[in-house]
């Protein structure tokens, strides 16, 4: 059995496996799941039993994955009887793990505020924030506190991983809703190869990359694909900046994704929203007097930006 959320004892709220890797990865934030307690997020069954009947995770501290991250069932874990979460076979096909069926219908552009309502340390008693305190799950920061499936997701890598995990059932991708900004439309229509990047401005772009180019002051994405116009070819780039990445809060695993992109053992790919790459006129190298024409954006929030493996995307 696997979970979509999980209640977080410590931050009093339900989260995604996708908000736990955000506090994993948040070099701001002291959190480690692997010493956290995360339970049952059907309330009635989690009120039935002590604290100590926890869940666990699923890659949740990887920062490259191929499976889908998500929580389940330790051996001893209890649950009340028509509790959807307990697992009713013994023993279950481990394909169960291998997509995504949470599917987010919208994704938020602002980040998702995780306030840590016990601290971690410090003297037994109450810190200034925990004032503003509203009890059990009604704060008006989390998006949704049902205990079926969340309904937004402001973690990127969310709908990125519904589309990857899922991209050998098209049916389903065409199905299922999406909401970014004010536009609405399928999973399927919001997900753009890069090589199609002109059909439509504000999608998420994807494509296979070709390469890392390391600069002075910034990173240059390559993609393996080109943009046709006008019946010539045309490559396509994203541009990050290293003072971004420099500030960045989860700096240490984007550059261990880079890294890896780098070392290009694997195939890669490189997933954005947020901007949408133009035709540029850019100098040439070789003869700086002339200009060729390249498609390419500046990367302005890294929160809208992953690299990763998809294997299934080509077939
Ligand atoms: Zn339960």
């Amino acid at each position: 059995m696997k979970f979509d959320t999980a209640y977080s004892l410590s931050l009093e709220e339900k989260l995604s496996i996708y908000d736990v890797r955000e506090l994993n990865f948040d070099e701001t934030t002291a959190f480690d799941s692997d010493k956290e307690r995360f339970l049952c997020p059907n309330d009635e069954c989690r009120a039935a039993f002590a604290p100590s009947n926890g869940l666990t995770t699923f890659n949740a501290k990887n920062v490259n994955y191929l499976r889908t991250p998500h929580f389940k069932n330790t051996p001893g874990t209890r649950h009340i009887d028509g509790c959807r979460y307990a697992s009713h076979k013994a023993g279950t096909a481990e394909s169960e793990d291998e997509r995504e069926e949470s599917f987010p219908s919208e994704f938020v552009l602002t980040r998702r505020q995780y306030q840590h309502k016990t601290p971690v340390s410090g003297p037994e008693g109450v810190t200034p924030q925990t004032s503003q305190k509203t009890p059990s799950s009604h704060t008006s920061t989390s998006h949704n506190c049902s205990d079926t499936t969340p309904d937004k997701t402001s973690v990127f890598a969310h709908p990125v991983e519904c589309y990857v995990s899922n991209i050998d059932n098209k049916d389903k991708l065409k199905g299922m809703p999406l909401k970014i900004g004010e536009h609405t439309a399928t999973y399927w229509a919001f997900f753009k190869k890069i090589e199609y990047l002109q059909d439509n401005k504000g999608l998420i772009y994807w494509g296979r990359i070709k390469e890392i180019k390391d600069y002075t002051s910034s990173l240059r994405i390559d993609f393996e694909k080109k943009v046709w116009l006008d019946k010539k070819p045309y490559s396509v780039n994203v541009y990050l900046n290293k003072k971004l990445i420099e500030n960045y809060r989860k700096r240490k695993a984007f550059l261990e994704q880079v890294k890896a992109a780098m070392g290009n053992e694997r195939p890669l790919y490189c997933f954005f929203y947020g901007v949408t790459p133009e035709l540029k006129q850019v100098p040439s190298k070789k003869k700086p007097e002339q200009t060729f024409g390249v498609f390419s954006a500046d990367i302005e929030n890294l929160d809208h930006l992953i690299i990763r493996e998809a294997p299934g995307l080509e077939s």
